[in-house]
Parts: structure tokens; C-alpha cells; sequence
């Protein structure tokens, strides 16, 4: 009897530090978004399935504007509580079980929506845009408004053809720059 309660108690702690281990290797310290690592993981996954199901995969990645002046005026401890409360409204955006926010890396989001059009993945993106600002964080040295503000490009394809991966996520890169020449703030989107 003993042994057996012995053994389960064991391997009861295996299974919570093998949780833990997982928790550690794919959610951001910082942000607690999915990382950058597990992104690449779930994106690769998600690319495949929607290949299969000749569904719609959008792409999104978000940019914090001007976020070097934000450290630079109110501090680095600041743009930390900034960049979590940013983190904070991406998270709450993706409302499917199979949509994804991650940091991608420094004041960079990445937002993946499986089965979602470009119509729809571009609302909600620009549901997103407008919940930064109304985080209303101000930002006096910024030149685009007078609190927090992100910029965001997206791609939506459907890969049944010739596309790789790589080049979804190339598109919405190049969005988001579009996004920012254009005077950032603002949603920029390619694609069906
Ligand atoms: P833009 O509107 O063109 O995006 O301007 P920007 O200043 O946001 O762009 P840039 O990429 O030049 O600077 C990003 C800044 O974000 C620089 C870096 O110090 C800051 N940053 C990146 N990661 C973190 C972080 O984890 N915490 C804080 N506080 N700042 C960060
Ligand atoms: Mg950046
Ligand atoms: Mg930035």
C-alpha cells in the first residue's frame, strides 16, 4: 500500500516538473505570451493543416511605435509594464482556441490565426490597434499620438499552390513596414 501511494506521489512530481519544464522552454518570462520558439513550432504545424484543408492562414505582427523614446522618457522598467500591457490586449484579441500571440522578440508580437480570412484576421487586428490606444498609456514623446500606439502588418494565404512558409510571414513583415512609412498607428494587410 505504501509503496504504491510512494510511487504515484513520485510520479505525480515528474508530471508537474516535466510541466514546468515545458512552461519554461515556450512561454515568454516577460510578456507570459507564447515565445518565440514555440511560434516557430505551432506556426510550421498550423501551415501544414491549412495546406491540407486548403484553408485561409493569417499572419499578423505587431510593432510597438516610437517604443525607444517610451524607455528613453519614462524608463526602461516602464516600457517593461508597457510592452506587458500591450502583451495583456493581444492576448485577450485571439479569441479561437487555435489562434496564437507570441513575442516574437524585443517589442515585437506575433499573432496567427488558423481558418481565418483576410477580412476577418484585418477587423480583428484593427480591433487590436484601437484596444493599444485605449490602454491609454501616455506617451508624450511620441510623434504619432499622445499615448502608446502600435503598428501592425498582416498577410492571409491560402497555401494550396507553390507558397512557403516563410514568404506569409515575409508579407506581413513588409505590411508592417508599409504600416510604419505610413505613418504607424494603423493596420496594413495583403492578401484573399
Ligand atoms: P518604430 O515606431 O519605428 O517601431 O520605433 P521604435 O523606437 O519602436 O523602433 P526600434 O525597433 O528602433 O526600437 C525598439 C525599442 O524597443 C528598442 C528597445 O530598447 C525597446 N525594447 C525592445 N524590447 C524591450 C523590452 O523587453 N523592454 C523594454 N523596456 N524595451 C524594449
Ligand atoms: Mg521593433
Ligand atoms: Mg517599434
Amino acid at each position: 500500500q505504501t509503496v504504491v501511494m510512494a510511487r504515484v506521489a513520485l510520479h505525480l512530481q515528474v508530471v508537474r516538473q516535466r510541466r514546468m519544464l515545458e512552461r519554461l522552454a515556450n512561454i515568454d518570462g516577460l510578456t507570459e505570451l507564447a515565445n518565440r520558439r514555440r511560434f516557430d513550432e505551432i506556426f510550421a504545424i498550423e501551415w501544414q493543416r491549412a495546406r491540407r484543408n486548403h484553408a485561409p492562414l493569417s499572419l499578423a505582427i505587431l510593432d510597438i511605435d516610437a517604443f525607444k523614446q517610451y524607455n528613453d522618457r519614462y524608463g526602461h522598467p516602464a516600457g517593461d509594464r508597457a510592452l506587458r500591457s500591450v502583451a495583456r490586449v493581444a492576448y485577450a484579441a485571439m479569441r479561437r482556441p487555435t489562434d496564437l500571440a507570441a513575442r516574437y522578440g524585443g517589442e515585437e508580437l506575433v499573432l496567427l490565426m488558423p481558418d481565418t480570412d483576410a477580412a476577418n484576421a484585418e477587423g480583428v487586428m484593427e480591433e487590436l490597434r484601437e484596444a493599444v490606444v485605449n490602454l491609454a498609456i501616455a506617451h508624450e514623446a511620441s510623434s504619432v499620438a499622445p499615448v502608446l500606439s502600435a503598428s501592425i502588418g498582416g498577410a492571409t494565404l491560402v497555401p494550396d499552390g507553390a507558397e512557403l512558409q516563410f514568404e506569409l510571414f515575409e508579407a506581413a513583415d513588409a505590411e508592417l513596414y508599409r504600416a510604419k512609412q505610413a505613418g504607424r498607428n494603423r493596420v496594413h494587410w495583403r492578401g484573399r
